[in-house]
């Protein structure tokens, strides 16, 4: 038989292959070649033969968890088809591959995305139904694949599903690893970390390739051989074995991948151990190998600079660059032509080490000289900045990296003298420049900047906001545009994808949609979305726009009742904040305002209580198991929610929540049953946000700083429709600058509150002092003291828009049609154009 792989084969090997392959053979193949599954039918067929077969069960022992099993694997078939399919026509036309390197993709679920991109859903699921199952109940099977933080994982996953929707031949490059993102559970209203092992049963949704097995190698030493090249022989080497995960396009047959690596030992053995006897520690060194890929750092953030996470990052780097150098060299084109047929998309400064890792194979191994390698590696790269927090900036000792990449230091100096020679030479009377953009941080120990590295190695930077996106030209990178002009940074705002965010997630105001604007093509082009304005006076229209509202409130009160016990009313207003918790996100100025609320309410008669509508105030969210004050702000939350959900003199004028491990599939629930969310960054610290875009497109409004991509939100919403508050980021500096004594002007709205909680209302004060000092006496960093009145003050507003109903569900509608840009097809088709320089691969 032929040797076939899917990719890698130049059109004219394809052809050869094809010409030799006997016709009887070629019969049989298109004889049983998979089905495409039009009919029920089909799909129960081959829902049974995998029950019977794959799984080895039967009728009588097939559970929820064997048919979510059962139903996966029938869709992957039909996604493999496909799969192959579209890897055999990017083959055959051989177009420039985009190639995005991301440590983290937050997927969540697969089964049902995959059901919206591949199925019509009612056919699956009356399918589903049929067979004796509710399809509602299998997706509940499935383990949320939680390979990430945050939003910068959660926008890799969105990136991907639009990078297959739009036909864009884009490859993910990412880690398996065996534990994602812990599971929170709040014991006595703190934060409890457990382990998310998540391949605990068979995965459907990954193909395991494990004759992939590239060598990866740290440590050792380098030496020069006679025609003066550099040898690195490394002391250490494990294996990077690929586990795929096919991507669905919406209404395309375009099937894209994700490769995610894991780390296995070598099969070579410590002969010398093995032979002194020591078997036991020579099993030992092998099961190191494999804790590289074993468990994701819970930060968001925050650079923890842990030697593991280096370590995670080379051979992550080592594995993908490996597999895309070999896909080129397939096809037998000269180095100078890799640029034209690869672009390689660093998210955030994780990946930068391949910048080096190509630096080195083109001039170690490839023997191509500097400055050709050199023109080529920066043709290759992009970079997207995701912050300029100084705690989150990525930096390695230089110690620490040479003892496990000594050849990437070595090439790493390289890089900075020539770039520092260029910048001499451009700036000769300015001597201060070179220290200050140097990739060498002076200070002691020495430290790699590894977003100066990013620049340097890359075409073009991007922030993922336009406020965002400014700040970086003016502030961290201000000397770099000196450096290399304007031009080199530019902005990409952020976005999601309609799919997951509003197909699935809101099945109900998705259908409502797709019944006045003609269907579901909207998801696919989100700037249909517009038509919705005419219906914005339409009687009916509103009226079942907020029923399915009400529907989605209650949907989530259920899911809260399930884990918290807490029962919520489904007609009250819905005051929603989840993100990671973050002191700059500002979860502690939204429970001073619950706070305040509270105390204000118990000192009103029941007549006065009237102006405020009865709310519940939902809390979601995890904190890096090390961050004290993260973590402080849950246990403020719980404690608050203790004290007035117990408070009968309340009752449901207010209730306060935190719902426990907060991830993909619960924002699914909360973000459609929103009426306010809060987005309340100090100015200039959220780059984006993605889960305001969520949250309007969802039919909510939202309540935030001027911040991120609020702004842009605004702009395409309309000020009337958002409740905006707050210091801008230009007064940040000059606010930060009259703390810097320590003590901060309390206001009075915020003293009272800081009274409650040192008088013991929320229990031991003493568990509170340094969220409350870190206000009062601390510098207030995040500036609750300044914003706060302000807050309270929009917060009054949105009380009193909330009465007006019809005209506050007119503002939603209004909102969500003009949500169009904040798709992430928006946002993958200008990476393409502006930054990849890459095109669609399809029939059209
Ligand atoms: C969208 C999303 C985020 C990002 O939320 P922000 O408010 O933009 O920080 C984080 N976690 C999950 C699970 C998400 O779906």
């Amino acid at each position: 038989m032929h040797k076939r792989t899917f990719t890698g084969f130049t059109p004219k090997e394809i052809l050869a292959i094809d010409a030799s392959i006997p016709a009887k053979s070629r019969e049989v193949w298109k004889k049983f070649a998979v089905k495409e599954f039009a009919k029920m039918e089909d799909f129960q067929e081959d829902f049974i033969r995998h029950v019977e077969t794959t799984l080895a069960r039967s009728l009588y022992n097939c559970d929820d968890l064997a048919a979510y099993q059962a139903a996966s694997f029938t869709l992957r078939d039909k996604l493999i088809v496909e799969w192959n399919k579209t890897q055999q026509k990017q083959t055959l036309r051989d177009p420039k591959r985009l190639y995005y390197l991301s440590l983290e993709f937050l997927m969540g679920r697969f089964l049902d995305n995959a059901v919206i991109n591949l199925a019509n859903n009612e056919t699956f699921s009356s399918a589903v139904d049929e067979l004796g199952f509710r399809l509602e109940d299998l997706i509940l099977q499935e383990p949320d694949a939680g390979l990430g933080n945050g939003g910068l994982g959660r926008l890799a996953a969105c990136f991907i599903d639009s990078l297959s929707t739009g036909d864009y031949p884009g490859w993910g490059y990412g880690l398996r690893y065996q534990y994602g993102i812990f599971a929170q559970k709040i014991i006595d209203g703190y934060q409890v970390e457990t382990p998310d092992y998540w391949l605990t049963y068979l995965n459907p949704w990954e193909i395991p390739r494990l004759e992939i097995q590239i060598p990866v190698h740290f440590g050792g030493h380098v030496y020069q051989d006679d025609a003066g090249n550099s040898i690195w022989e490394g002391d250490e080497s494990v294996l990077a074995t690929a586990y795929d995960y096919p991507i669905p396009g919406f209404q395309t047959t375009n099937v894209n991948n994700l490769r995610l690596w894991s780390a296995k030992p070598t099969t070579e053995f410590d002969f010398n151990k093995f032979n002194s006897g020591d078997y036991q520690n020579s099993v030992v060194d092998q099961q190191r190998a494999e804790s590289i890929t074993a468990v994701l750092y819970p930060n968001d953030n925050f650079d923890s600079g842990k030697q593991l996470r280096l370590k995670q990052q080379y051979f992550w780097v080592a594995a993908s660059l490996h597999d895309i150098v070999r896909r080129f060299k397939k096809s037998r084109r000269p180095w100078r032509e890799f640029p034209q047929q690869v672009a390689i998309q660093l998210n955030d400064t994780h990946p930068t080490i391949a910048v080096v890792e190509l630096q080195r194979i083109l001039i170690d191994v490839e023997q191509l000289p500097w400055v050709e390698a050199w023109g080529i590696v920066t043709a290759t790269f992009g970079y997207t900045n995701h912050t300029v927090m100084a705690e989150a900036l990525e930096k390695w000792p230089v110690d620490v990296f040479g003892r496990l990449l000594p050849r990437h230091l070595q090439i790493i100096y390289d890089i900075n003298f020539y770039f520092l020679k260029e910048v001499e030479q451009k700036f000769p009377s300015d001597r201060e420049i070179t220290g200050r953009v140097s990739i060498i941080e002076e200070s002691s120990p020495k430290q790699i900047r590894m977003a100066f590295l990013a620049i340097v190695g890359s075409h073009k930077v991007n922030g993922v906001a336009e406020l965002h996106s400014e700040l970086i030209k003016t502030t961290i990178f201000k000397d770099f545009v000196k450096v290399y002009g304007a031009d080199k940074f530019t902005n990409v705002t952020n976005g999601v994808t309609p799919r997951r965010w509003l197909r699935q997630a809101n099945p109900g105001l998705s259908a409502l949609i797709a019944s006045k604007l003609g269907g579901y093509s909207y998801l696919k082009d989100l700037s249909q979305l517009k038509r919705l304005e005419e219906f914005a006076e339409d009687k009916d229209f509103l009226h079942e726009w907020d029923a399915i509202k009400v529907k989605n409130k209650q949907r989530l009160a259920a899911l809260i009742k399930k884990l918290t016990g807490i029962e919520v009313r489904g007609d009250v207003l819905f005051d929603i904040q989840v993100k990671r918790i973050h002191e700059y996100k500002r979860q502690q100025l939204n429970v001073f305002g619950v706070i305040h609320r509270y105390l204000t309410l118990k000192g009103l008669s029941p007549e006065a209580r009237a102006q405020y509508a009865p709310k519940v105030v939902i809390f979601g969210g995890k904190s890096a198991p090390g961050y004290y004050m993260a973590k402080s702000i849950i246990k403020l939350v719980t404690s608050v929610g203790d004290v007035v959900n117990n408070d009968a003199d309340i009752g449901d004028l207010l209730k306060v929540v935190f719902i426990p491990d907060y991830n993909v599939s619960k924002a699914e629930i909360i973000v459609p049953a929103s009426d306010i969310s809060e987005h309340i960054s100090t100015a200039g610290t959220e780059a984006s946000g993605t889960s305001n875009m969520k949250f309007v497109l969802n039919g909510g409004l939202i309540i935030g700083t001027v911040d991120g991509a609020n702004v842009e939100i605004t702009r395409e919403i309309g000020e009337d429709n958002i409740f905006l508050f707050g210091n801008l980021a230009e007064s940040v500096e000059d606010l930060r600058n009259n703390h810097r004594f320590g003590k901060s002007a309390i206001p009075e709205s915020l003293a009272l509150v800081f009274d409650a909680i040192e008088g013991g209302v929320f229990g031991h004060a003493d568990e509170f002092r340094s969220l409350v000092d870190s206000v009062k006496w601390h510098g207030d960093h995040y500036l609750v003291s300044d914003d706060f009145d302000s807050y309270l003050e929009a917060h009054k507003l949105i009380d009193e828009a909330y009465k007006d109903h019809d005209a506050w569900v007119k503002k939603c509608v209004l909102s969500v049609a003009n949500m169009g840009f904040f798709s992430s097809d928006r946002c993958i088709s200008e990476y393409a154009e502006g930054i990849w320089n890459i095109e669609p691969v399809n029939d059209k």
